[in-house]
């Protein structure tokens, strides 16, 4: 028993803790959870706590189906929302196999194996994740329209008097802060009833940890709110989608290894590689940064979704940014993934990104050169000239440059990589063949 895990268990008992939840997640990043009686929290520290893989989307094969959850001490919090009398805790946990070794099936171990090769290299990240979403009046479509009906109508930065987002995100925020997770900003978006919340920089698996978390938090705190949050990617054909712009930082010991004075943007070499890398990968690493039917409407409607492979300074439509550089702020240097959107698995999302910016800097990848027009408004000719490879267009097509992607199968795993491919190839099969209302609207009347 290390002392975390003494924390913990006497924190339980201090506390009164009735019930601890085991949270962890299935290939396409749906939270999963089992509550535990406390008593059963020590015998789950010391020998992992055995439950059934083979029903969990991607967790392993009928036949060899029995798994552990090895509770994470580091990550025990209580949960606001379920009240102060009897209260709940949860801790977030890596999954096992039946002899005890990291499971190669478990989205979280994939990160951690990333973030290990990079620890090995004397490379630390951090990241910070800013979440779109859509508030809405209920899950339900309006039965007109046949759209979901958002519980505003205002846009960017708008102030709302009165309106229910306001409350709803000051609740958002501070239960988040409740349960440890710091906010940095938080606003309307775009969109109707469209909102955003930045966290602050934390390490890739707390990061990806807390993206988890916040979901939590916002589902619960719409409910309260009488209205219901979704993170699909692109839930209106006419409004913008919900991205989660990702900046990501390289340290050095105590120097961040991506800032380099005097350079062109402050950028050092191993920011140009590690750019180069992500931007090289972009395309194969889309079915898990994008793994959605669904997110693909978002890549390609434009409002400000990065639909080509680019990088840019002040460009919105680049895939990667390199936000402006605060002189005061040298350790702040960092880049910004703009391809991510909001549905992701945040574990299997950071490892891509980090392992293919990792992968550049390793082998020196050339960095292209810097865009500073508008993607969308160059000509299909210019792109090509310029260098500018698309992302795909579809989930088929992002199904297509993963399953021929060396990177990719190194990085997932073999039992990873087969269950993710399975599970979007299904996806797609049963997409294709459905007729849509823009076919009938199209067609029907003409044909
Ligand atoms: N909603 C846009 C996207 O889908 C991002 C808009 C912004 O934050 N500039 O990526
Ligand atoms: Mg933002
Ligand atoms: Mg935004
Ligand atoms: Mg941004």
């Amino acid at each position: 028993m290390d002392r975390q895990q003494e924390f913990v268990l006497r924190t339980i008992e201090e506390r009164d803790v009735r019930f601890v939840r085991m949270w962890f997640t299935d290939v396409t990043g749906t939270l999963k959870s089992v509550a535990l009686a406390p008593a059963e929290v020590e015998g789950a520290f010391e020998e992992g706590l055995g439950f059934d893989g083979s029903s969990i989307e991607g967790l392993s094969r009928v036949t060899e189906s029995d798994m552990l959850l090895q509770p994470d001490p580091s990550t025990f919090q209580l949960l606001p929302w379920r009240g102060e009398d009897q209260p709940t805790a949860r801790m977030f946990c890596d999954i096992l196999t039946p002899e005890g070794q990291p499971s190669l099936a478990d989205p979280r171990g994939v990160l951690k194996r990333v973030l290990e090769k990079a620890a090995a290299k004397g490379l630390t990240c951090y990241t910070s994740p800013e979440i779109e979403f859509y508030l809405l009046r209920s899950a339900a479509l309006d039965p007109v329209t046949d759209e979901p009906v958002p519980v505003d109508y205002e846009g960017y930065f708008d102030h709302t008097p009165g309106g229910v987002v306001q409350n709803f995100r000051r609740d958002v925020v501070l239960t988040l802060e409740e349960v440890g997770i710091s906010v940095e900003f938080s606003h309307h978006e775009a969109g109707p009833g469209q909102n955003e919340i930045d966290l602050r920089y934390a390490d890739p698996l707390q990061t990806a940890d807390n993206v988890m978390t916040f979901r939590t938090v916002v589902k619960e705190t719409a409910l309260e709110h009488a209205s219901y949050a979704t993170f699909m990617p692109k839930p209106f054909s006419a409004h913008p989608g919900s991205g989660m712009h990702t900046h990501f930082s390289l340290f050095e010991g105590d120097t961040n290894a991506f800032f380099e004075a005097g350079a062109e943007f402050q950028l050092s070499k191993i920011a140009g590689h590690f750019i180069a890398g992500v931007l090289r990968h972009a395309p194969e690493m889309a079915i898990v940064t994008n793994q959605f039917v669904n997110s693909y409407k978002r890549l390609w409607s434009g409002a400000e979704a990065p639909s080509y492979v680019s990088w840019g300074h002040n460009n919105r439509s680049a895939l990667v940014r390199v936000p402006l550089y605060k002189p005061d702020k040298v350790q702040s240097a960092r880049i910004e993934y703009r391809g991510l959107d909001s549905a992701a698995n945040p574990y299997l999302a950071h490892a891509a990104i980090m392992g293919a910016g990792l992968k550049g800097v390793e082998e020196e990848y050339e960095l292209p050169p810097v865009e500073s027009d508008d993607l969308a408004s160059m000509s299909s000719a210019e792109r090509q000239v310029a260098g500018h490879r698309s992302m795909p267009g579809s989930l088929h097509e992002a199904i297509r440059e993963a399953e021929d992607s060396e990177f990719m199968a190194d990085l997932l795993g073999e039992q990873v990589f087969t269950h993710l491919m399975r599970n979007k190839r299904a996806e797609w099969e049963s997409y294709r063949t459905v007729v849509t209302r823009q076919e009938l609207e199209t067609n029907l009347g003409l044909l």
